[in-house]
């Protein structure tokens, strides 16, 4: 059941306010055709309203929304061949799987049999084979979000849109089915818009990631340009953790602390803070460090993650950084302790500039 025809979305200046909150304050935002771009941004930043403007449930105050060419910002949400999926599934509890997922063909109208015939298909997509005689209420959480899935794309809608579909699920199913929807994804290739408030799904699975915090577009890029170069410090921080450091200019030479900054050859960003990330630092023996900004300072935590630890170092000046380390059972005893003064080396490769704003 491959899409044939998926279609580019075009979002214009569109601002929804509920009493003097901005629920979404004049975000532009392009969607390719065929593309997953995920919303990413804490809980409150507009995902869900942005989401249910485009599906049709929700009027803006201002701005437009085009599928195509065409302005959809005044059809209702029937009209729009727009395939949802929500957080807590909404499945009509006393139908049985087939009857859930059949429920849009038979809205339209579409002879019995062949509804029987494009179900199966919707169940054969989502490996549910066999299950349409069961009720909802037998299957498990990963079940029945598959059978929402199977439900949203069956009339194949040629773009989809899901509302954190994962988050009721424990992690390991939760990561198993971030991959399967991203593989169904690719199969059906129909342009998918997906909310999450989870930074490692939308590294896992977009095409490309739209931050959004307090009704904005705070960044649209793909996944490795978001982790590496943020656009600003609320990304820097929203996305993986990060120390920003904030570094002086003068003459043309960057410094933090009254000290140069070596910094990468070529683009390594523009802006006046210096992003530490953990996994990026390493912890630096005396001497030569020519290719190395040193950061000396004092361990002020240390936490064991299993596959890693986490040292955060309090520095001269009082910003706290932290650096991970792998663990490796024999060289545990290495691991730093409370108390300890250590050197930190960022090299100069690593170097990211973070603009304020
Ligand atoms: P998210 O999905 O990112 O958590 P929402 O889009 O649900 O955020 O909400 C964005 C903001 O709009 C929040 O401040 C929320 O309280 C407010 N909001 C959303 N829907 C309504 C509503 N129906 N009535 C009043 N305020 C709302
Ligand atoms: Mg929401």
């Amino acid at each position: 059941m491959a899409q044939e025809k998926a279609l580019p979305i075009t979002i214009r200046g569109i601002t929804k306010t509920y009493g003097e909150v901005f629920a979404l304050d004049d975000v532009d935002l392009d969607i390719e055709s065929g593309e997953f771009l995920t919303l990413l941004g804490p809980s409150g930043s507009g995902k869900t309203t942005l989401l249910m403007v485009l599906a049709g449930f929700t009027r803006p105050d201002s701005g437009g929304v085009s599928f195509g060419d065409q302005e959809v910002i005044r059809m209702p949400p029937h009209k729009r061949d727009v395939g949802m999926v929500f957080q807590n599934y909404a499945l009509f509890p006393h139908m049985n799987v087939a009857a859930n997922i059949g429920f849009p063909l038979k809205l339209r109208g579409m002879p019995k049999d062949e509804v029987r015939s494009e179900v199966e298909d919707a169940l054969t997509v989502v490996q549910l084979e066999g299950y349409g005689d069961r009720g909802v209420e037998q299957l498990s959480g990963g079940q029945k979000q598959r059978v929402a899935l199977a439900r949203a794309i069956v009339f194949k809608p040629r773009i989809l849109l899901m509302d954190e579909p994962l988050s009721a699920l424990d992690k390991k199913l939760r990561e198993r089915m971030q991959i399967e929807l991203r593989h169904l994804h690719e199969q059906l290739g129909m342009t998918t818009v997906y909310v999450t408030h989870d930074q490692r799904e939308a590294l896992t699975m977009s095409d490309r990631i739209a931050v959004i915090n307090d009704g904005r577009l705070m960044q649209l890029d793909k996944p490795r340009a978001i982790y590496d170069r943020p656009a600003n410090p609320f990304v820097a921080n929203f996305i993986g953790e990060s120390t920003l450091l904030p570094v002086a200019e003068v003459n043309g030479t960057v410094t933090f602390d009254g000290i140069p900054i070596k910094l990468a050859e070529g683009d390594q960003g523009i802006g006046r803070l210096l992003m530490l990330r953990p996994e990026r630092l390493v912890f630096m023996p005396e001497g030569d460090s020519a290719q190395f900004n040193r950061f000396n300072g004092t361990v002020t935590e240390v936490v064991y993650q299993g596959e890693s630890f986490l040292v955060y170092v309090r520095l001269a000046g009082g910003e706290e950084v932290a650096v991970r380390s792998v663990s490796q059972h024999r060289s545990l005893e290495a691991a730093p302790s409370i108390g300890d003064e250590i050197s930190l080396g960022l090299h100069r490769d690593e170097t990211v500039l973070v603009s304020e704003a």
